[in-house]
């Protein structure tokens, strides 16, 4: 069973990961390598920072407050 990596596939960059048991067998299976399991990580990191400060932001002012006249 063959391993590539999905992300390097996307990018059109060298995908092979690993082979695993049984070698006969060469089906394809997916996975992340290293640099994009990083990537990915960080990623998360700064999407989970953004979501925080949007949510702070929302939350001292109302919607309503713009419409009043
Ligand atoms: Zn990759």
């Amino acid at each position: 069973m063959i391993v590539l990596c999905a992300w390097c596939i996307e990018q059109d960059r060298p995908a092979f990961l690993r082979e695993l048991a049984p070698y006969v067998d060469t089906r394809i299976s997916h996975g992340i390598c290293p640099d994009h399991a990083a990537e990915w990580r960080a990623k998360l990191r700064r999407q989970a920072l953004v979501a925080r400060g949007h949510a702070g932001g929302a939350g001292t002012l109302p919607p309503t407050d713009g419409a009043r006249p």
